[in-house]
């Protein structure tokens, strides 16, 4: 086959064999998936969350090649100690998922001050944190690394009733766009990840409410993703084989986002 292209190379462009990787919120859902297949190409994974129970779980699957840290993204002292905790125990850190996050339906009218800032807490400030800390332990390492951070479509859309979320997920792309930028001289590349509807512990209500079948009708590709189907484009972006994509974001929904009318409508 004539190309300059080496199939062996391409593969081991996903590899994270001696590589260390951090996924915020990894003791279920999207951020478990992520975990799972950062172990399955080869790195050492850190999850955080803070239930006790699902951590252990979590920590089971992992076995050998994982850590898992108590610890809440809202906290910065507390994000500060696992990403120490990752470099003492597991030796370094390449990759960070910054996956934790929360819903929670509220009109603009009614809405608390405490629902607003825990909702831009848990998604921008948390993210910021980690950044914060993880990005000064790969500078010192000089070796680079990738940041991915979780937003959604609704960084893109104007939910109604999710106002606050859609503010800190748009906030997400903003802060993943302007870090690009800064940590790209210590080849640190930042990047977004939007999923679409993800049947998760988060969407439950709305998939079987009757939201669920109109929500349907408006995915290209038929049916809400999976936690396992997030993982692909995760790595892409985590491993060498995405050396080259920074400010960049990828969404994962099924061909949701450039849908205008549900499915069936106009043909
Ligand atoms: P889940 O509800 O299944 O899981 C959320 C995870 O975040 C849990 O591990 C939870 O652990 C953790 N978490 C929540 N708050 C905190 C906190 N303060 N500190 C530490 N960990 C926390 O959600 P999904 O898997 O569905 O969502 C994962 C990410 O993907 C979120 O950022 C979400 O906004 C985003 N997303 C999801 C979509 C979907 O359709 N499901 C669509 C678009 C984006 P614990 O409670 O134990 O702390």
């Amino acid at each position: 086959m004539p190309t300059s292209i080496d199939a062996r190379g391409l593969l081991d462009g996903f590899s994270l064999d001696h590589k260390v990787a951090l996924v915020t919120g990894g003791n279920r859902g999207i951020g478990r998936s992520i975990a799972l297949g950062l172990a399955a190409v080869g790195a050492g994974v850190v999850v955080t969350g803070r239930d006790a129970a699902r951590n252990d779980d979590v920590a089971r699957e992992l076995g050998s090649c994982g850590l898992v840290v108590r610890a809440d993204v809202r906290v910065p002292e507390e994000m500060e100690n696992v990403v120490a905790e990752t470099c003492e125990q597991l030796g370094r850190l390449d990759v960070v998922v910054n996956n934790a996050g929360i819903g929670q339906l509220s009109s603009v009218l009614e809405m608390a001050q405490s629902d607003w800032h825990e909702m831009i807490d848990t998604h921008l400030t948390g993210t910021f944190h980690t950044c914060k800390f993880a990005a000064r332990r790969m500078v010192e390492q000089g070796e680079g690394g990738s940041i991915i951070n979780m937003g959604s479509m609704y960084s893109l859309f104007g939910p109604p009733r999710l106002m606050h979320y859609a503010a800190a997920k748009a906030g997400v792309l903003g802060l993943t766009r302007a870090l690009a930028v800064e940590l790209a001289p210590y080849r640190i590349r930042v990047n977004a990840l939007l999923p679409g509807w993800i049947a998760t512990d988060m969407t439950s209500a709305v998939r079987s409410s009757d939201i669920g079948e109109v929500i349907r009708r408006k995915i290209p590709l038929g049916a809400f993703g999976t936690p396992d189907e997030v993982v692909g484009a995760a790595l892409l972006l985590a491993c060498p084989a995405g050396r080259y994509i920074t400010g960049s974001e990828i969404a994962v929904d099924g061909g949701y986002h450039v849908a205008d009318l549900p499915m069936g409508v106009l043909s």
